[in-house]
């Protein structure tokens, strides 16, 4: 299930796909990004951020 992760982002966050190594930055300007093999994704802009998939398949980065 997606998950909301509002206004707990930093400027640096990544979501990265477990499976292909995808690196997705947070805010996507409310553009659905997918990984390279799809399965997560991130939609996010300055209000929220969205990500999809299921636990374990992506990690959170802070560059
Ligand atoms: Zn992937």
């Amino acid at each position: 299930m997606p998950k909301e992760i509002a206004n707990k982002t930093k400027k640096e966050t990544y979501y990265k796909c477990t499976h292909c190594g995808d690196e997705i930055f947070w805010n996507t300007h409310k553009k659905f990004t997918y990984c390279k093999c799809k399965k997560i994704w991130v939609d996010g802009c300055e209000d929220y951020v969205r990500v999809g998939g299921n636990e374990g398949d992506y990690k959170v980065l802070t560059k």
